[in-house]
């Protein structure tokens, strides 16, 4: 297992991040489920020019899987998945345009909740959860590797076994607190009706088992 540090300005947008007095911590949710669908996209446009691959529709698709025993919570994607230089490049770097660090201060600013109107991306995921655990296959790869962050500390990542293409992003949520409670995250009612108030456009089916909780 290699352990890494994530580069400096990441570190310290991402501690403004978590830090900051954040009123809809919900949004985490449209990020992830935003990802998976460009993910998926991704994949579709490849199979247009790529012979070898064919986009069956059914094939893809978006799932959300809450758990309180172990108080997690999962969303999977049938998507193109990362490779190891991926899942570093793209999750060890936080704003490598510039914009987090435009909306960060801006939200600072003025208070309004400019983050919560434009994409904060991948790292919201860090509001409500302790640990953040990536599980991805690259479409076209035999190798799979686990990406795994506490947040500021950087990050770990190792191979592991996956069968099919696609990434799995496991959230460890956070244990309530005097101030913030995190226990609806787990719960489907209200994870069902933050997906319909953010992510009712998505073109991919986002399922959920009811029953699970
Ligand atoms: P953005 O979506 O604006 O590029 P994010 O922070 O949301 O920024 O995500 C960073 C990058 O991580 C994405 O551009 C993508 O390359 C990669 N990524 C994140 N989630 C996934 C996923 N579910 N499947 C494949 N790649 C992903
Ligand atoms: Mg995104």
């Amino acid at each position: 297992m290699e352990k890494k540090q994530f580069q400096a300005e990441s570190k310290r947008l991402l501690e403004m991040m978590i830090n900051s007095i954040y009123s809809q911590k919900e949004v985490f949710l449209r990020e992830l489920i935003s990802n998976a669908s460009d993910a998926i996209d991704k994949i579709y446009y490849k199979a247009l020019t790529d012979e070898q691959l064919t986009f069956e529709k059914d094939s893809y698709y978006i799932k959300v899987v809450p758990d309180k025993e172990t108080r997690t919570l999962k969303i999977i994607d049938t998507g193109i998945g990362m490779t190891k230089e991926e899942l570093e490049n793209n999750l060890g770097v936080i704003a490598k345009s510039g914009s987090l660090a435009f909306k960060t201060e801006n939200e600072i600013k003025d208070g309004h909740d400019i983050i919560g109107q434009f994409g904060v991306g991948f790292y919201a995921a860090f509001m409500v959860a302790d640990v953040v655990t990536v599980i991805s296959k690259a479409q076209g790869s035999d190798e799979a590797y686990k990406w795994e962050s506490e947040g500021t500390d950087g990050y770990s990542i190792e191979p592991v076994q996956k069968d099919s293409v696609g990434t799995e992003i496991i959230l460890k949520i956070k244990e309530n607190t005097e101030d913030d409670n995190y226990d609806e995250y787990l719960e489907s009612y209200s994870l069902k009706s933050t997906i319909k108030k953010y992510s009712d456009f998505i073109r991919y089916p986002i399922k959920m088992d009811m029953s699970s909780s």
